[in-house]
C-alpha cells in the first residue's frame, strides 16, 4: 500500500510524451519554493491509500495512450518497496498488452537508489533535483542536511545510465544555478556520461511562505544560465 495524493490519467509535463503521473504523500525535506507543500506532511486526509491493484486499474484506462507512468511526490523513494511493486506490474502489464510502458522516478534524490537494486531493475530512468551545490545553501533552502546524498545519486544514476534528467530550480540569489551546473559538468566528464538538464525557472505559483512573492527570474537571466550550461558541455532545456 502506498499513501496516494493524486494520480493524473495523462500527463505530459512529468516526463517524456504521455504519462500517467502519480503523485506519493509525504517529503522529507522542505524547500522553500515547493509547488506542492499539501504533499509534504507524512500523512494528510485529502491523501488515500492505495494497492497496487487500485493504482494499476488506473494506469490500464491510460492504455494506449500513454508512453509510461512517472511517479512523483511528495518524495516518491519514501515509499521505494510499494514503487518495485508498482514498476513489476507496469511492466508484466506492457507485456500483457505488447504495448511498451516505460516507468520514471521524478526525486528530490535523498534516498540512496544504490540500496534499491530490485527497483533499479525496472526503473527506466529518475528526473533528479539538484536544488543546491553547497551545503548550507541547500540546508537554507531545504532545512535538510543530505545533499551529499543528491550528489552520490547523480553519480551512481550516471553511471548506471538511469538519469533520464537532471532539474534545477532557477531562484538567483538563493539557488547557486552557476555553482551546481559547474560541478554537474564535472562529474558528467569524470564518469563520461552525460544526461540533459532541465532548468526550471522559479515560479511564484502555489508556493507558501517567504517566496510567495519572490519574482520570477528574467528571460535574459535564464538566457544567462542556458547560456553557461551550453559553454560547459551541458544539454539544456528552459522551463
Ligand atoms: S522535494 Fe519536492 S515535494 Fe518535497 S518539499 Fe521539495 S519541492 Fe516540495
Amino acid at each position: 500500500m502506498a499513501l496516494v495524493r493524486k494520480i493524473i490519467a495523462q500527463s505530459t509535463v512529468d516526463g517524456p510524451g504521455n504519462r500517467t503521473a502519480i503523485f506519493l504523500q509525504g517529503c522529507n525535506i522542505r524547500c522553500a519554493y515547493c509547488h506542492n507543500p499539501e504533499t509534504q506532511a507524512m500523512q494528510d486526509a485529502e491523501a488515500k491509500e492505495m494497492s497496487v491493484a487500485e493504482v494499476m486499474t488506473e494506469v490500464r484506462k491510460g492504455i494506449p495512450f500513454i508512453r509510461g507512468i512517472t511517479v512523483s511526490g511528495g518524495e516518491c523513494m519514501l515509499q521505494a518497496e510499494f514503487l518495485t511493486k508498482l514498476f513489476q506490474a507496469v511492466k508484466a502489464l506492457a507485456e500483457e498488452v505488447h504495448h511498451p510502458l516505460t516507468c520514471l522516478i521524478d526525486s528530490n534524490g535523498t534516498v540512496p537508489f544504490a540500496r534499491h537494486p530490485q527497483l533499479m531493475e525496472v526503473c527506466d530512468g529518475v528526473m533528479l533535483d539538484v536544488k543546491a551545490w553547497d551545503s548550507e545553501t541547500y540546508h537554507l533552502l531545504t532545512q535538510a542536511r543530505n545533499d551529499e546524498v543528491v550528489k552520490e545519486n547523480l553519480a551512481w544514476l550516471l553511471q548506471h545510465h538511469l538519469l533520464t534528467e537532471v532539474r534545477i530550480v532557477c531562484l538567483p540569489k538563493r539557488v547557486d544555478v552557476e555553482v551546481i551546473l559547474q560541478n554537474i559538468a564535472k562529474i558528467f566528464d569524470s564518469i563520461g556520461e552525460k544526461a540533459p538538464a532541465r532548468l526550471l525557472r522559479f515560479r511564484p505559483h502555489g508556493v507558501i511562505g517567504e517566496l510567495a512573492n519572490h519574482p520570477m527570474p528574467s528571460d535574459e537571466q535564464m538566457a544567462e544560465y542556458a547560456a553557461l550550461a551550453a559553454s560547459l558541455g551541458l544539454t539544456a532545456t528552459v522551463k
